[in-house]
């Protein structure tokens, strides 16, 4: 098995997440005592928070790219990053450590392609779903995109940060978050992406009122199948 490291606490409400789902998901491959291999760096989100505010992009590159390198310093043989936001930062971390970076929108790209999905609703923060960075990167896989308007996509952001990410889970947001879902769905998505890590947290994939697809779950899946990629290989020859 290879040694994943994962740059997490953003938030440690969904790190817990991807913690927990890449364990079960060894355990369930390999069986006995068997767990997954996991570095994990859990940030002090408020310091990362603070530069989203200010836009400071070129610190926010510095900042996890240090801690990627840390991770590598420590063994890891290739890092994912434990949120759709953050992978702003993904080809500044690329370009600072010399392991491979596991991207969340190419297993997304991945589950939905596999499951014949053609339009996808994004839904996350303001800049995930409006800065170009994770649409586009699922359109230059043949997989064309849909938002909401600007003002819902405030909205939902709002509700990441003001709740979600501080682990607050309402009736009342959960039921805003699946009309906008309803919404995207009138409008021709034939799925949902959970394009942030604790919306599925808030609204369970089963529970959203079109296919979903789960970020941590597609990420995981991704994760897991690179770290158990050597035992596959040799098991194979
Ligand atoms: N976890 C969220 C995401 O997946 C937002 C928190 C953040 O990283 O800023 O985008």
């Amino acid at each position: 098995m290879r040694r994943i490291g994962l740059l997490g606490g953003m938030s440690w409400h969904s790190s817990i997440e991807y913690y927990t789902k890449i364990n079960m998901a060894v355990s369930t491959r390999l069986g006995g005592h068997h767990s997954a291999q996991i570095l994990l760096d859990s940030t002090d989100f408020a310091d990362i928070r603070d530069l989203q505010i200010t836009e400071d992009w070129a610190g926010a590159d510095a900042s996890l790219s240090s801690t990627a390198q840390l991770l590598v310093d420590g063994g890891a043989e290739a890092v994912a990053i434990a949120t759709n936001l953050m992978h702003k930062c993904a080809p500044a971390i690329e370009a600072s450590v010399d392991v491979p970076l596991i991207h969340i929108v190419d297993s997304i790209a991945s589950v939905a392609k596999g499951a014949g999905h053609t339009t996808l609703a994004v839904l996350g923060t303001r800049a995930t779903m409006c800065d170009g960075f994770y649409t586009e990167r699922l359109e230059a896989q043949g997989i064309a995109t849909l938002v909401s308007d600007e003002e819902t996509c405030l909205e939902v952001d709002q509700i990441i940060f003001d709740e979600l990410t501080q682990g607050v889970f309402t009736d009342a947001s959960r039921a805003r978050y699946i009309q906008i879902m309803n919404d995207l769905k009138a409008r021709g998505a034939d799925a949902v992406a959970l394009s942030c890590t604790e919306i599925g947290l808030l609204v369970p994939p089963e529970t959203a009122p079109l296919p979903a697809i789960d970020s941590v779950d597609a990420h995981v899946a991704a994760i897991v199948e690179w770290m158990m990629a050597e035992e596959s290989v040799s098991a194979g020859v």
